[in-house]
């Protein structure tokens, strides 16, 4: 409840800061600490500073979450809102972050280790619980899974059973008429045309779809020689109860977003595909702040349309949805310049 107040008073857009452990890769160790780090010692604090040549920068967010913090603790502080899809909002999760940064741990968490479960399978866990414990209620639930990729500006359907890259370029040449074109409807709901939708039941069968995503997005990655972390990878949970006693009827949506890295590709060295790509990544990670900030000041106009991720998302950004970003950074000293980014821009739609 305390949460929901809060979002009241501040608006619909929240940004939490975690800060990922040093790894046994990172620069620190041979050259000894060069950076101090958040200065809290707790595992949740508001504030985050970054030195650099002696400068100190200093950030506040929503939370602050630092290196030890697990990832029950990140859960704890969001359950509340993904419990609100439940209540009919629209609810968007971003993790925004170079790559290496913790993004896909934080959303997804690390395979094959239960304690160490991201905030989607968390998420989908308690939605499914609170289902079941609503039913003496009368409450009856429906709920669809859909998972994509944007990359270069192209959706591909991540449960598609065509799902390797070649088929999307036939796609997109038009073969199999397949369009994936985003359309509004009039009740503010978004589709995208040909998009797989799956009816699901349990957090178990999501969790099998999950996986045939991630087997599906690393096959395109073989197949394109392409990075995971140049696409942006969008996983859909729509919800629609009916009270059948009192005969309310609720519509939510739960949105989780692992956004492609957003690390500074530089455009002179880079050449055809590579070019496209990084020019494709700058312009829906831009567009996202442009949007995000004019909804924040509240602005007449929001350029939902200048990205496919922001035209997709537009019904669950404005209006009285409710939006969190992750801003993921690592603490390896080498990685300062682009700490310094995300948090900058963090702060920008903060
Ligand atoms: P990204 O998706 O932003 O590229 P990853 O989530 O893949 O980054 O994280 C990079 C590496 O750091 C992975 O090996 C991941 O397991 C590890 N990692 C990230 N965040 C944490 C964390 N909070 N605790 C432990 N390991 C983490
Ligand atoms: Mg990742």
């Amino acid at each position: 409840k305390l949460h929901n107040t809060i979002l009241e008073l501040k608006g619909n857009i929240r940004v939490f800061c975690r800060v990922r452990p040093l790894l046994p890769d990172d620069s620190v160790g041979t050259e000894g600490k060069v950076i101090s780090y958040p200065t809290t010692t707790e595992a949740l604090g508001r504030s985050i500073d970054l030195i650099q040549n002696g400068q100190k920068h200093s950030f506040t967010f929503d939370q602050v979450f630092m290196p030890d913090a697990s990832q029950e603790d990140v859960f704890v502080e969001i359950s509340q809102l993904v419990q609100s899809a439940l209540d009919g909002y629209k609810v968007c999760i971003f993790a925004y972050g170079q790559t290496g940064s913790g993004k896909t741990y934080t959303m997804m968490g690390r395979p094959g280790s239960p304690d160490q479960k991201g905030l989607i399978p968390r998420s989908l866990e308690q939605i499914f619980q609170t289902r079941q414990s609503l039913l003496p209620q009368g409450w009856k639930y429906e709920m669809q899974v859909s998972m994509l990729e944007i990359y270069n500006e192209t959706i591909r359907d991540l449960l598609s059973t065509n799902r390797s890259y070649s088929d999307m370029s036939r796609t997109e040449n038009g073969v199999t008429g397949k369009q994936y074109a985003i359309k509004h409807d009039a009740n503010g709901n978004t589709y995208v045309s040909d998009l797989t939708v799956v009816d699901v039941h349990s957090s178990k069968e999501v969790s099998f779809l999950l996986d045939q995503a991630a087997q599906s997005r690393s096959v395109g990655k073989t197949q394109m020689n392409e990075q995971s972390s140049r696409s942006h990878f969008v996983f859909t949970l729509r919800i629609s109860g009916v009270n059948e006693s009192t005969e309310q009827q609720v519509q939510g949506v739960l949105n989780l977003i692992d956004l492609a890295g957003s690390e500074r590709l530089s455009k002179s060295g880079s050449t055809g595909d590579r070019l496209k790509e990084t020019q494709a990544i700058n312009k829906s990670l831009s567009s996202l702040s442009d949007v995000i900030f004019a909804l924040a000041k509240k602005e007449d106009h929001v350029p939902f349309r200048n990205s496919k991720l922001t035209y997709l998302l537009q019904p669950c950004l404005g209006g009285d949805s409710k939006t969190l970003m992750f801003v993921n950074v690592s603490p390896d000293p080498s990685s300062l310049g682009e700490s310094l980014c995300s948090l900058r821009f963090a702060a920008r739609v903060n």
